[in-house]
């Protein structure tokens, strides 16, 4: 009766990990996609952004290097050669997810997709129809209005550009302007962070946000706090001017916005069906992802829960049983989703802060380390790591683990297994340590730091 059981729009990480699993239950499946395959994270995200986190912190390694007495020559960075090589691996794993989805069986239709009907989409004038349709479309970034705003760039840009900008101003105060303030700046460019409040990363840990800030600040990169663009301008040497909005001017060559991202809705055909969008503009689903037209669902960063890609490989492999093995149905829980931020140095996160712990009602103890990693000892970088734990002083429950330093996003996956289980302090007590390594300290911290 219909063409397919499933349709799926968009081929990034949830709508790639629905459509396999989805044909490997038996259903037959179609998958379109307008741009890439393999999404925002393959192509202009995760991946290429980890890449050149690699390629940045080269330039503390190679002054490390000598600390250990090794002699290296003064180092020269080509940018063009990282993108070519940058290109080439994207291009590998685009080949990857088209063999996934082949071997799979789901029938890949190239082009732009649009929902006509409830249970009927348009790619490229071809018409197909099918009992159910995710929407799996990602988001976009999103630029304030502002006077000149076309000549800044975005992520979608940074992974393309054809030189290394001598100055840049990263505007945005979340995990992509972080994250490339820190790439640029390892990279040997100029680099400003500009953001519009007291200090950036909302929502986590102060102690981190604030430990960050230092060790950034150490390397000298400029953070501006309480400032944004007001307007920008072209100069006639072709650099580029930002007015702030106290009216400061700063001039620059490259100008970034990371100002979060919007839902990717353009052209879907939305008119056409009921899906209703919550009040921030994503797509409203329920606890089982179904929008509010029965046969439509949703999922990834267009429902804007969550926007990290194991969330959307998590929410695309429960819509996958729900619908076609539902006795395997699990409902993904949103509980101590564990996060890093790629900055140098990294953070690594899981569970709440201590803001948060305390504004939910929690009595706390709270344990935290401050120290420089044995890697750095025999040079000259003041860099310090944090580790934190958020105690419940009544369960001993581990509400929280924070850590910045070398490899946190690594350090942090093992123990997000431990803080998920439910792990008590007292079980990191009695875990005896990796020595020596600078994991080990978040089984050795032994005294609560002493009520403020
Ligand atoms: P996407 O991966 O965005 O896929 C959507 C796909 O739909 C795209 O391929 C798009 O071309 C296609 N599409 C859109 N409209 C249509 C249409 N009408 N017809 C056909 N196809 C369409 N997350 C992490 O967990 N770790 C990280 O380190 C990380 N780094 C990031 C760095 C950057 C710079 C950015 C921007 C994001 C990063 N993220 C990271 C977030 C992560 O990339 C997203 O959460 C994830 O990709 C969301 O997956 P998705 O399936 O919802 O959408
Ligand atoms: P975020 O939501 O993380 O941050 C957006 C930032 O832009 C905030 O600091 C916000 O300020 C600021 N901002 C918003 N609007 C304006 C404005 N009009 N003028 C000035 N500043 C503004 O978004 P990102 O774009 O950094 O990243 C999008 C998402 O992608 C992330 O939330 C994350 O889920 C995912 N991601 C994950 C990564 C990872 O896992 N390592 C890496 C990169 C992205 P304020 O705080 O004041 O609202």
């Amino acid at each position: 009766m219909f063409d397919f059981d499933l349709f799926v729009i968009g081929a990034g990480s949830g709508g790639v990990r629905a459509a396999r699993f989805a044909a490997g239950f038996g259903a037959r499946v179609g998958v379109a996609e307008s741009r890439y395959l393999g999404g925002t994270c393959v192509n202009v995200g995760c991946v290429p952004k980890k890449l050149m986190v690699y390629a940045s912190h080269v330039s503390e390694e190679l002054e490390q290097a000598g600390s250990f007495g090794w002699g290296v020559p003064q180092g020269r960075f080509d940018w063009p050669t990282l993108i070519a090589n940058k290109d080439r691996e994207i291009a590998r794993l685009n080949d990857v997810y088209r063999s996934l989805l082949r071997n799979s069986g789901v029938n890949l239709i190239e082009g732009h997709a649009r929902i006509v009907g409830p249970q009927e989409v348009e790619v490229s004038g071809q018409r197909f129809s099918a009992r159910h349709i995710l929407i799996g479309v990602g988001g976009w970034p999103q630029v304030p209005e502002i006077p000149g705003k076309e000549l800044a760039i975005t992520s979608n840009e940074v992974f393309h550009l054809a030189q290394l900008p001598k100055r840049v101003l990263v505007v945005g105060g979340g995990y992509i302007a972080v994250e490339f303030a820190s790439i640029f700046h390892g990279m040997g460019a100029r680099t400003s962070l500009l953001y519009r409040g007291e200090l950036f990363l909302r929502g986590f840990d102060q102690a981190v946000r604030e430990h960050l800030r230092d060790e950034l600040l150490k390397k000298d990169l400029d953070l501006q706090f309480n400032s944004n663009i007001a307007a920008l301008e072209r100069q006639a040497d072709g650099s580029l001017l930002a007015r702030l909005e106290d009216g400061r001017m700063l001039e620059t060559d490259c100008v970034l916005f990371a100002t979060g991202r919007r839902p990717m809705l353009d052209n879907l055909g939305l008119e056409n069906v009921r899906v209703a969008l919550d009040e921030r503009g994503f797509i409203a689903v329920d606890e089982q992802y179904q929008t509010s037209e029965p046969s439509i669902l949703a999922l990834g960063d267009v429902i804007g829960r969550v926007q990290l890609t194991p969330v959307a490989l998590a929410e695309g492999m429960a819509i996958a049983r729900r619908l076609f093995r539902p006795e395997e149905y699990r409902p993904v829980d949103y509980q101590m989703i564990p996060t890093a931020v790629f900055s140098l140095p990294n953070i690594g996160t899981v569970g709440m802060s201590e803001e948060q712990a305390r504004a939910a009602g929690h009595s706390l103890r709270i344990f935290e380390s401050r120290f420089r990693p044995m890697k750095l000892s025999l040079g000259d970088s003041q860099e310090r790591t944090l580790m934190k734990l958020v105690v419940d002083a009544e369960t001993d429950r581990v509400l929280g683990c924070h850590m910045v330093g070398p490899e946190a996003g690594e350090i942090l996956q093992g123990l997000a297994v431990a803080i998920k289980a439910g792990a008590t302090k007292a079980v990191f007590d009695e875990t005896i340590g990796i020595h020596p390594s600078s994991a080990e300290e978040f089984v050795t911290m032994r005294t609560p730091r002493s009520p403020n």
